[in-house]
């Protein structure tokens, strides 16, 4: 008989980790994983992070199953972190979540609740460029997906103009997927300024937000800080959606630990979207895991541990900072004429180089330097031992 997958075509890859892997060169360089690496260029689990796992393994709890929504102490911390203490919606005890499977669960959980309920268009507008897993992500889900002018190749940062222009453009009631800080891969994010007239487009369309948080903290050091989007939009009367990963931030990849929420207008409705979002995940995998979310709600809850991962999440980020500066630093000595100063500009994991994509052929094929063909570099892979070597490389590939 003829198999049944005769006709799967070949699809493309979908990491540029096995090129990287099959270089011999010792000196090669990774910039394409979106992890964060130390200064030896080894991953990096956070002490917060082991100290925390060993709380829950002494803790001998038992491997039941979670509810449908999880582990609650966690996805109550996880809240409060992205919305604040102050938030009126948490208050009011109006805010429906769940834990997800890291931040891309969580975007496919919205993408297939607002396929279901959302009362207007279901298209979802994303920025142009934005992460390539969100397009697959919500087309998946069964929206349409639209695109929004973001990244203005000339200046390598924000088209403001042509963001609020979009904005205003879209039809009434739209779905408006916005990165919440340390947007990728272009590193380039609003100012707060820039951020209150966004959501005044955003409220003068009576558009819906979805906020994707994926670097909470691992932009500026501060949580706070970075949530400063969510949080004015929601001081606006905005009621938006999240979603959270803790992948970066906790550095819990592997763990998927995330969480997806709304922000309703009354706990009557919290419950309702409550009952729905359990129907959405019942069918898909039944109850997330629970041991990520056990370590994640002990840094979350335990004050010591918070405030020790809070430090670390602050080092992760000061460490990226300085390494953008090295490697603007160490272009500039070499004597490159480009302008580089959107390295130190941008913000979070990657920098947007501004390189083309033969360019970046050309780093991976005679420079042992890998990264995506868009340009984007990942500032985590950046170390003090390679940094040098690496703005040789971008050197003699732009002139
Ligand atoms: N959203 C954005 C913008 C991201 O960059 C990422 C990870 O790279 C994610 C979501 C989701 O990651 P994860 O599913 O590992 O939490």
């Amino acid at each position: 008989a003829v198999s049944a997958w005769a006709k799967v075509p070949q699809g493309p890859p979908v990491s540029i980790t096995e090129a990287y892997k099959a270089d011999s060169n010792p000196e090669k360089i990774n910039l394409g994983v979106g992890a964060y690496r130390d200064d030896k260029g080894k991953p990096f689990v956070l002490p917060s992070v082991r100290a925390a796992e060993k709380k829950v393994v002494e803790s001998t709890l038992d491997k039941e199953y979670a509810g449908i929504t999880g582990v609650p102490t966690f996805t109550k911390a996880a809240a409060l972190l992205a919305y604040g203490p102050d938030s009126a919606p948490i208050k009011e005890d109006r805010v429906a979540i769940t834990q997800s499977i890291s931040g891309t669960g969580a975007l496919r959980i919205g993408g297939a609740f607002l396929e279901r309920f959302y009362p207007g268009a279901k298209t979802i507008y994303i920025p142009t460029p934005s992460w390539a897993n969100h397009n697959a992500v919500f087309k998946d889900s069964g929206l349409k997906v639209e695109k929004y002018r973001y990244y203005n190749k000339d200046t390598i940062g924000l088209d403001f103009d042509g963001m609020v222009a979009d904005i205003k453009a879209m039809p009434k009631g739209s779905i408006i997927l916005l990165h919440a800080c340390a947007h990728n891969p272009t590193g380039v994010d609003p100012t707060e300024e820039q951020w209150v007239a966004i959501a005044e487009a955003v409220k003068e369309g009576d558009h819906y937000p979805f906020f994707d948080m994926a670097y909470q903290g691992f932009a500026s050091g501060d949580t706070n800080k970075d949530a400063f989007a969510l949080r004015h939009f929601i001081k606006e009367g905005l009621r938006p959606c999240l979603s959270q990963s803790f992948a970066k931030n906790m550095g819990l990849y592997g763990e998927r630990v995330g969480a997806f929420s709304v922000v309703c207008e009354s706990g009557e409705e919290k419950k309702r979207v409550d009952s729905q979002i359990k129907i959405l995940v019942r069918p898909l995998y039944s109850n997330p895991p629970i041991h990520g979310a056990r370590i994640a709600s002990e840094i979350l809850n335990d004050p010591a541990l918070n405030k020790q991962w809070l430090g670390e999440v602050k080092d992760m980020a000061d460490r990226i900072i300085t390494m953008r500066a090295l490697l603007k630093e160490n272009l500039e000595k070499l004597g490159s004429k480009h302008d580089w100063s959107h390295i130190t500009s941008q913000i979070g994991m990657f920098a947007y180089t501004g390189l083309k994509a033969e360019q970046m052929d050309v780093l991976a094929k005679e420079h042992s330097v890998y990264a995506t063909k868009d340009g984007r570099i990942s500032v985590a892979g950046i170390t003090t031992g390679n940094v040098k070597r690496l703005a040789e490389a971008i050197y003699k590939v732009t002139g």
